[in-house]
């Protein structure tokens, strides 16, 4: 039986993307069997959505997904690990609903985490954002300078929630109970093998 990739989605009033989503997440898991023969299931997360853009999906997605309803907004954080608790795919994806994370950049990871068994995670690093000069930027390159002195291991600045993962990473993250998360503590915490690429986010939809 073919392996199995879930891509876990947590959203928050994304109706005017959730069409564009769906067929982007219908060509990359068209991709991703064609390339690499996984089958995939797309876990959407409605974290508290107020713009009835949820049942959009229905309407819109093709292949095999289901959706968790949150009873309110507890934050992008939260919501990823309510879609670790109901994912049990050999690689889990992480990706934004409002179309910034792209299926080149999706493949391209999946692609390096497969080919390397020592690796248990690829992590997308938005170079666009590493180019900027300004005092938000300043200001972060500053905080991750402080959260990480003196740290056993290092949180990579500018890198965000698109990652994919073994299901091994997955299991450790899923342990992690912390009710105020800070996924990308979290990530590099655990110590397992990551690889970054750079990439540059899509537009979102509306934007
Ligand atoms: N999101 C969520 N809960 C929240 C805020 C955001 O699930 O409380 C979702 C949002 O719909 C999107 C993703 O998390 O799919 C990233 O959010 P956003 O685009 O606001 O973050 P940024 O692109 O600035 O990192
Ligand atoms: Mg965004």
């Amino acid at each position: 039986m073919a392996k199995r990739l879930d891509i876990l989605v947590p959203f928050l009033n994304e109706r005017e993307s959730a069409a564009g989503f769906s067929a982007l997440a219908g060509d990359l898991a068209r991709q991703v069997k064609e390339r690499f023969d996984l089958d995939t299931h797309v876990i959407f997360i409605d974290d508290g959505s107020t713009d009835g853009g949820g049942t959009l999906y229905g309407e819109h997605m093709t292949g095999d997904w289901s959706l968790i309803t949150l009873a309110r907004n507890f934050g992008k954080e939260t919501a990823i690990l309510a879609g670790l608790d109901h994912s049990a795919g050999d690689y889990v994806l992480l990706m934004d609903a409002d179309l910034q994370h792209t299926v080149d950049v999706a493949l391209d990871m999946i692609g390096r985490l497969i080919a390397d068994p020592d690796l248990d995670m690829v992590y997308a690093v938005r170079s666009d954002r590493a180019e900027t000069r300004s005092l938000g930027r300043y200001l972060a390159n500053g905080f991750y300078w402080l959260i990480n002195m003196g740290q056993r291991y290092e949180i990579p600045a500018n890198a965000g929630d698109f990652r994919v993962m073994t299901s091994r990473f997955a299991d450790a993250l899923r342990q992690l109970r912390d009710q105020r998360r800070f996924n990308k503590g979290l990530y590099a915490w655990t110590g397992f093998r990551q690889e970054r690429v750079l990439y540059r986010a899509g537009r979102p939809a509306g934007g």
